[in-house]
């Protein structure tokens, strides 16, 4: 079965064909990073009318790149939630072209459910039931992936998710966007315990978390070291952030993963190639005797190969859109 996959839920225009849902044949991404940089973060107009000009063109080149045709590809997959709506259309509407044109079946795709599928990717013998942790750019959600495309949420954020903390902090100390990857290079020149954040605790579950409380705190430190007229130590703060933030998210998925009695611990997401989350994540499970899978980081954050994985286990489940698919920009995960 081969699948080609379109994204178009954020700022990354991205196609690819993936075989039988685990074989990588092409992965084409065509960010806007650069152009969203200007306006430090990203702006959905820009972002849709970048998509229409790009899509036809990375569609093309991710069959190029797999040297198929469009007649050999066996379904289109493509994400229609959740993210920006205009954006998402884009995806949807060439999807839909494509596959009518070419007479192949259209599978619908949740964005989330592909940040999942990409641990499957280079994990040939990873199968569910696993637990995962998705931390993504607007999504901080803790899991149980009971089989292909079947989740029971078990824990999430109450306010803003692990990404969107590290992009506010990186903005906050002048780092620019997307700031995740910046705290994380600026981090490894730091002291993590220079500075002490709070790890929250939230009302609800005890696997639900809250961020904004540690961002605040972080804010906090800034505003009082400039009404002092100190200078901040960007690394030891980034590092100190960031440890914070490990901390709670690495507890938290172990002990979920031993407390529902599963063997396996997956990441994913854009943080998910965060250095100290992969490191710290790596320390605790192998002392917990857990199982622990994650994504090389060009298949954490927004690609179309991560689709193409999801969408073929869609496909073989007999999931398919009519011609009247549409955006579904607030998509839940596990609702179709
Ligand atoms: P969602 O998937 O929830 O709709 P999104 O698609 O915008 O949101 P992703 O592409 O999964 O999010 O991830 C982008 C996020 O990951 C950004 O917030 C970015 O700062 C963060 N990120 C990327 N690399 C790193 C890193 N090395 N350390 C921490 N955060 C990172
Ligand atoms: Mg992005
Ligand atoms: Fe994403």
């Amino acid at each position: 079965v081969y699948i080609l996959a379109i994204e178009s839920s954020c700022d990354e225009t991205a196609a690819a064909v993936v075989k039988n849902g685990r074989e990588v044949l092409s992965n084409v991404i065509s960010s806007q990073i650069a152009l969203h940089t200007l306006y430090g973060g990203v702006v959905p107009e820009i972002a849709s009318r970048k998509h229409i000009e790009k899509v036809n063109q990375v569609v093309q080149a991710a069959l190029d790149e797999a040297h198929m045709t469009l007649d050999e590809i066996t379904a289109i997959a493509v994400t229609y939630g959740p993210g920006l709506v205009g954006a998402l259309l884009v995806g949807v509407a060439a999807a839909k072209a494509i596959a009518y044109a070419a007479k192949k079946p259209l599978v619908p795709v949740h964005h989330i459910e592909g940040h999942v599928s990409a641990n499957f990717i280079e994990h040939p013998d990873l199968e569910p039931p696993f637990v995962c942790e998705i931390v993504s750019g607007g999504h901080t959600h803790l899991v149980i992936v009971k089989d292909y495309g079947e989740f029971e949420i078990i824990g999430r954020t109450m306010d803003d998710a692990a990404g969107e903390a590290f992009d506010k902090v990186a903005r906050a100390v002048g780092l620019g966007y997307p700031g995740g990857p910046k705290v994380d290079k600026a981090a490894k020149e730091g002291n993590p315990h220079a500075m002490e954040f709070p790890r929250a605790k939230v009302g609800g579950s005890q696997y639900d978390f809250s961020f904004s409380g540690m961002k605040s705190a972080v804010l906090n430190y800034i505003n009082q070291a400039e009404m002092k007229g100190e200078t901040i130590c960007v690394p030891d703060l980034c590092a100190s952030f960031q440890n914070a933030v490990v901390d709670v998210l690495v507890s938290r998925a172990v002990a979920a993963t031993k407390e529902f009695g599963y063997k396996k611990l997956a990441i994913a997401g854009g943080v998910a190639s965060n250095s100290a989350l992969r490191a710290g994540m790596k320390a605790a499970c192998e002392k917990a005797g857990i199982e622990f899978y994650y994504p090389s980081p060009i298949f954490c954050t927004d690609n179309a190969a991560m689709i193409g994985a999801a969408g073929y286990y869609e496909y073989i489940n007999g999931v398919r859109a009519g011609w009247d698919l549409n955006a579904v920009p607030n998509l839940k995960l596990g609702e179709r």
